[in-house]
């Protein structure tokens, strides 16, 4: 049997598992939902639960480690999920060693947008460079930065918290305190928010805000634009601090990208003059949802 690792990807509303070789190829996937509503203990139940299968099906001798993969701001040295909008209940919660004590195992704990960069790096969109930012359009904004080949931690492991870059003085109001953050500007929740404000519906999802710019409705059109500009401010920050190839946006809002990406052009090449000189690639990520499963399932083959 080759070595291969088990990597896990708990979210908000999926709870994803897979085996895979030392090469990136996937040899087992499972996936259910993340039953939140049964408690936090059942929860880590079923994450235990779904190493095990792995492990049986595909035997204990080649086994190289264990990566978990959670949404939040994670303390890496203890293990310790400090804060998890997505996971009511996981805030100060030593998930790491809760999962070891239960499987008898090490396990490798990362945020879950680190681990998606890690992923894209491995074996998807990031599979030649070294050095690469992955900003991950959702609800939030993850992001995730790899430097030579290796996350970027910080010193607690915090670093990456691209969703908070202030991209809009005296912008929006957040939850982490600041004003302005990115995710604030340019997630999913941010294009509905914004299509309210111009009167294009109270509730609308930013698919059905997309959908109307596809039939050319002119808000709907100024709402990507708007997200576009909040999205290259960031990006011409990054680039002036990092001077890295590559900068990849994954997240169901790619499917706007022909609305949003002109004006975030126009932004990093206006802002940026690192990025007039280097030229680095901004472009979608590869492997959609999976990229964080991937990233768990190498952390164990990196440590
Ligand atoms: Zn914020």
């Amino acid at each position: 049997m080759a070595r291969y690792a088990i990597g896990v990807d708990l979210g908000g509303t999926n709870l994803r598992a897979a085996a895979v070789d030392s090469s990136g190829k996937l040899i087992e996937r499972l996936s259910g939902r993340t039953n939140l509503a049964a408690g936090r203990d059942a929860v880590v139940g079923d994450i235990v639960d779904s190493i095990l299968r792995l492990r049986t099906a595909c035997g204990d001798g080649g086994l190289a480690g264990i990566g978990v993969a959670v949404p939040g701001i994670i303390e890496m040295r203890r293990g310790i999920i400090r804060e998890s909008p997505n996971l009511p209940g996981f805030n100060d919660f030593p998930v790491r060693d809760e999962i070891e004590r239960r499987l008898q195992a090490p396990v490798h704990l990362e945020n879950d947008a680190n681990a998606a960069a890690l992923g894209e790096k491995w074996v998807g969109a990031g599979r030649d460079v070294d050095d690469l930012v992955l900003l991950t359009l959702g609800t939030g904004i993850g992001g995730g930065i790899i430097c030579q080949g290796k996350i970027l931690h910080g010193s607690l492991g915090m670093a990456g918290e691209l969703g908070h870059i202030q991209v809009v003085p005296h912008g929006n109001p957040c939850a982490c305190g600041g004003h302005g953050c990115l995710e604030k500007h340019a997630s999913a929740t941010a294009v509905s928010l914004m299509a309210r404000l111009m009167g294009l519906g109270d509730n609308l999802t930013s698919e059905e805000v997309y959908q109307l710019a596809v039939q050319g409705n002119s808000a709907a059109h100024v709402v990507f634009a708007t997200m576009g500009r909040a999205l290259g401010v960031a990006l011409a920050d990054l680039i002036n601090i990092f001077d890295f190839p590559l900068y990849l946006l994954s997240g169901g809002a790619l499917a706007a990208w022909d609305f949003f990406a002109p004006s975030m052009f126009e932004e990093v090449r206006r802002s940026s003059y690192v990025y007039r000189y280097s030229k680095p690639r901004i472009d979608k990520a590869e492997l959609g949802t999976d990229a964080g499963l991937f990233g768990a399932a190498c952390l164990p083959f990196m440590a």
